[in-house]
């Protein structure tokens, strides 16, 4: 399998089709459409014994319209600037406002503005985006501050991007695929820094901001399933799993276009092989999960009834970076028997297991389910500069990095779908409950509103 992974593969060329031909590919867009009839052939074209795909609703469809800020004063100046993620457009006719400066939006910086806040557009500051845990930091802040600039009258949020050099890129922070509560707008990092030196030279920064937003209702999106059937347990199933939307600025190569190919690929190495695992594989291609994980957390509840019988979840969702191992979403439990099935991949590299639960991918509704749920833990390399960003594009993708996680991906595949014992086992609702509590994935759910559906039922398992 490694050599076959590393081998003349035509990985290239399928992320070389969904990045360039294709290109950004928005949950219920037509290009969203147009890669899932791709993938459904590309998996084909691989050797899985049978695909198709399985549609679900999500709440709103969303793009970007022409949005623009001019400058009234006190001197005009160009702003590079982007529409957030499901964020609503401007009132017919923009929006003309004096910008206020909230810092970093906190509490306290909120309070200090008062009720100077209210009728302008606030502009919140960023620390530049580096480390994993800059990104978190990112997501766990932006929904609060979006609660105070509401509550204080604010018209619009401009957010200073994190990346600098005129970098834009866009996300969203509803959790179940609504539309923003405030229009908000990313402002190129120089840009952003300009303004704020007027405001604290005392000089006042007036804008005419339109970002005219298409908004639908809910529609349709679906994921991709390709299978390989298992010889001798074929209804029980390992998922390895990708996600096939991105956002549009950039052409969702590194999020997650490399993986979409990588899983792609690593079914065409386990079909070749010629070696058919005990249990089945499915190799599935979620939508929506840039809108907050919809296509998992559809696929998890369409599959409800036979997720006692699914052996695990293995998801990528993180660029090209080397993989150092997986996290497990604080599951301990299994820990021995994943070490002895996953043995084969030291020869490709040393492998460990980490143990908190971000809930930030396809990873999570299995996980609610008290399915094991492994995240391939990976290096940065080029992930963070280019995440979600214009400058996401096929060019940024390591070939050779790429192959030998294909390797890795058909072998832990592989390897949980064959192994004599089947891994760990699906954990009951109070102890998934006591996992949620242990790695502090519950604070981060209730934070960001995804709490309430767990406790009435709507995700995750059962009572
Ligand atoms: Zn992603």
């Amino acid at each position: 399998m490694i050599q076959s992974a590393e081998g003349p593969s035509p990985l290239e060329e399928n992320l070389r089709t969904l990045s360039d031909s294709i290109g950004g590919r928005i949950t219920g867009s037509p290009a969203g459409a147009r890669a899932a009839s791709w993938a459904v052939e590309a998996l084909g074209k691989a050797g899985v014994d049978s695909v198709h795909t399985e549609k679900f609703t999500i709440a709103a469809g969303w793009s970007e319209g022409r949005t623009r800020v001019e400058v009234l004063g006190p001197v005009p100046f160009p702003v590079r600037v982007t529409a957030g993620g499901w964020s609503p457009p401007t009132p017919e006719g923009g929006i003309t406002a004096n910008l206020l400066d909230v810092q970093a939006g906190s509490e306290a910086d909120f309070t200090r503005a008062g009720a100077a806040v209210k009728g302008t557009i606030v502009l919140v500051h960023s620390t530049p985006l580096v480390t994993w845990e800059d990104l978190d930091r990112e997501y766990d802040v932006q929904a609060g501050v979006i609660v105070r600039a509401r509550a204080a009258g604010a018209t619009a949020i401009f957010w200073m991007s994190t990346r600098p050099n005129l970098l834009l890129y866009r996300h969203t922070t509803t959790p179940d695929g609504g539309i923003e509560a405030l229009p908000q707008a990313i402002v190129a990092r120089e840009d952003a820094e300009r303004m704020a030196r007027f405001l604290a030279a005392g000089q006042k920064v007036r804008v005419h901001f339109e970002m005219p937003n298409h908004v639908s209702g809910p529609v349709e999106s679906e994921n991709v399933v390709g299978e390989i059937r298992g010889h001798e347990k074929p209804d029980e199933f390992v998922v390895l799993g990708a996600h096939l939307d991105s956002w549009d600025l950039g052409t969702g190569a590194l999020d997650n276009g490399c993986n979409v190919a990588m899983v792609i690929d690593a079914a065409r190495v386990i079909h070749q092989s010629g070696n058919l695992p005990r249990r089945s594989i499915r190799f599935v291609l979620f939508t929506g999960e840039e809108e907050g994980e919809l296509g998992s957390r559809a696929y998890a509840h369409a599959h409800r009834a036979e997720l006692d019988r699914m052996i695990a979840a293995v998801i990528f969702d993180s660029g090209v970076g080397r993989v150092t191992g997986f996290n497990v979403d604080g599951r301990k439990d299994y820990l021995p028997e994943l070490r002895d099935a996953l043995e084969p991949l030291k020869a490709i590299g040393p492998m460990d297991y980490t143990f908190d639960a971000a809930g930030d991918t396809d990873d999570l509704d299995f996980m609610l389910e008290g399915v094991p749920a492994l995240v391939a833990n990976q290096d940065v390399a080029n992930y963070m500069i280019n995440y979600h960003a214009a400058s996401d594009t096929f060019d940024k993708v390591d070939f050779t990095e790429l192959k030998k996680n294909v390797a890795i991906a058909a072998i832990t595949a592989y390897a949980l779908a064959d192994a004599p014992v089947r891994l760990g086992r699906r954990q009951s609702r109070a102890e998934i409950e006591q996992v949620l509590k242990d790695t502090g994935l519950e604070a981060t759910l209730k934070s960001e509103g995804s709490w309430a559906a767990w406790e009435k039922g709507e995700r995750g398992r059962q009572p």
